[in-house]
C-alpha cells in the first residue's frame, strides 16, 4: 500500500505543487493503470489504489496539510496502516473507482451532468447511442385562494439545463465528435475484480457510451448543457388546491445527444382565506349573527366564492348549528360536481349595551321566565338539582 511512498512521489508531483498541477497529475496516471486498462495486472491495480488515496489526501487542503506536517502518521495514528480494505486508522478512504469517477465527471472531460445524476442518486435515462433525457423540474408556487377558485395564468421563471445551442447537446466542439473513452475502452463497462468475482458495471466516465468527447464545445465547456432561465406562462385551471401538482411535459431541463427534455412540475399552494376555508370540494364559511336573528329567525346574506347568496336561518338557531349551500363549494378539477358550502353559525352575544336595549332586555328576560322557551337551560337545572339533593342525602 502507500505506506512509505510519498504521496507526492507517487503523483509524480513537487511538494509545492498546485491543485490543478495535481488534479492533472492524477488524472494522466488514473487512466494508466486503471484495472480496465491493465486486466489481470496486480500491480497495475495496486498502483491505480495508490493514487487515489495521494489523490485523496492531496487534492482536500485540510488533509494536505495534515500530511505536510505529520506525514502518513497523519492517516495510520490509530496504528495498523496498509490493513484491511481501505481504512487507514481513523481515515476512511473512499473507493477508487468513486474518485476516478469524480474527477472525470467534474473536469473537462466531458460529460458533466450525467456523473451528477449518477452521483445525485436521480434518475438518470441513458440509452446505448449515450442520448440521456434531462432531468425532471419542481416549481413550487404560490396563489391566492381566489385564483385556486377560478384557474389563472401565472407567468413564472424557471433556471434549467437547456441543451446548448452551439453543440445541440453533443458536447463537441464544431468539426470534432466524439472518441473512444479511454476508461473502458469503448466497451461502455468497467469491471472490478474482487477476489474471484469481477464485478461488472456502467462505465461513470462515458455513461456507458463508450464514447466521450474529443474536443469540448466553448459554449458549454463540453458538457452538452447551458444554464438559461426561461419564463413561462402556466395555466392554473379552477379548482387546484395546495399540493396539486400540473406537469408540464417537456420543460424541465435539457437533454443531452439526443435525449429528451425532462417535464417540470408545478406545486401549488393556496394561501389561506380570511373567511373561507376548503374542506376537500366544500367550503366552511363561519357566520355570525346576531342573536335575535338566531332566535325570531331571519333571512341573511352570507359570501360564496361565486357571489354573495341569501340564506335562510331558521327560528331558534343555536350556535355552532351548520347549515348548506348546495352546489357553492370549490369546482371540481376532474370536472364532476362542484363541492357545497357550509355555514357554520355563530352568535354574537351584543356588548356595549344602550340603556334602552338594557331596559328592553330586561322585560324579556322577566317575560321569559316560566316561559319554557330555554330548554336546554331548564333541563341542566333538573339534573343539577338532582345532582345536589344526593349530595345532601349523603352528608
Ligand atoms: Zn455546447
Ligand atoms: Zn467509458
Amino acid at each position: 500500500m502507500s505506506e512509505g511512498r510519498e504521496y507526492y512521489e507517487i503523483l509524480g508531483v513537487a511538494k509545492g505543487a498546485s491543485q490543478e498541477e495535481i488534479k492533472k497529475a492524477y488524472r494522466k496516471l488514473a487512466i494508466k493503470y486503471h484495472p480496465d486498462k491493465n486486466p489481470g495486472d496486480k500491480s497495475a491495480e495496486e498502483k491505480f489504489k495508490e493514487l487515489s488515496q495521494a489523490y485523496e489526501v492531496l487534492s482536500d487542503p485540510q488533509k494536505r496539510a495534515q500530511y505536510d506536517q505529520f506525514g502518513h502518521d497523519a492517516f495510520t495514528r490509530a496504528g495498523r496502516g496498509g490493513g484491511g480494505g481501505g481504512r487507514y486508522g481513523g481515515f476512511e478512504f473512499h473507493d477508487p473507482f468513486d474518485i476516478f469517477r469524480e474527477v472525470f465527471g467534474n473536469g473537462g472531460g466531458g460529460t458533466g451532468s450525467i456523473f451528477e445524476e449518477l452521483f445525485s442518486g436521480g434518475r438518470a435515462r441513458h440509452s446505448s447511442n449515450g442520448a440521456t433525457d434531462g432531468s425532471d423540474l419542481r416549481f413550487d408556487l404560490s396563489i391566492d385562494f381566489e385564483e385556486s377558485v377560478f384557474g389563472t395564468e401565472k407567468k413564472i421563471r424557471i433556471p434549467r439545463m437547456e441543451s446548448c445551442p452551439d453543440c445541440n447537446g453533443s458536447g463537441c466542439a464544431k468539426g470534432s465528435g466524439m472518441k473512444t473513452c479511454p476508461s473502458c475502452g469503448g466497451r461502455g463497462q468497467t469491471s472490478i475484480s474482487q477476489g474471484f468475482f469481477s464485478l461488472r458495471q456502467t462505465c461513470g466516465v462515458c455513461g456507458g457510451s463508450g464514447q466521450i468527447v474529443e474536443k469540448s464545445c466553448p459554449t458549454c465547456s463540453g458538457r452538452g448543457l447551458v444554464r438559461k432561465e426561461k419564463t413561462l406562462k402556466i395555466h392554473i385551471p379552477p379548482g387546484v388546491d395546495t399540493g396539486s401538482r400540473l406537469r408540464i411535459a417537456g420543460e424541465g431541463e435539457g437533454g443531452l445527444r439526443g435525449g429528451s427534455a425532462g417535464d417540470l412540475y408545478v406545486i401549488i399552494h393556496v394561501h389561506p382565506h380570511e373567511i373561507f376555508k376548503r374542506d376537500g370540494q366544500d367550503i366552511i364559511c363561519e357566520l355570525p349573527i346576531d342573536f335575535s336573528t338566531a332566535a325570531l329567525g331571519g333571512v341573511v346574506e352570507v359570501p360564496t366564492v361565486t357571489g354573495k347568496t341569501k340564506l335562510r336561518i331558521p327560528d331558534g338557531t343555536q350556535n355552532g348549528s351548520v347549515l348548506r349551500l348546495k352546489a357553492k363549494g370549490m369546482p371540481s378539477l376532474k370536472g364532476g360536481q362542484r363541492g357545497d358550502q357550509y355555514v357554520k353559525i355563530f352568535i354574537e352575544v351584543p356588548t356595549r349595551l344602550n340603556s334602552r336595549q338594557k331596559e328592553l332586555l330586561r322585560q324579556f328576560a322577566d317575560a321569559s321566565k316560566d316561559a319554557g322557551s330555554h330548554p336546554m337551560i331548564d333541563s341542566f337545572i333538573e339534573k343539577a338539582k338532582k345532582f345536589f339533593s344526593f349530595g345532601e342525602s349523603r352528608s
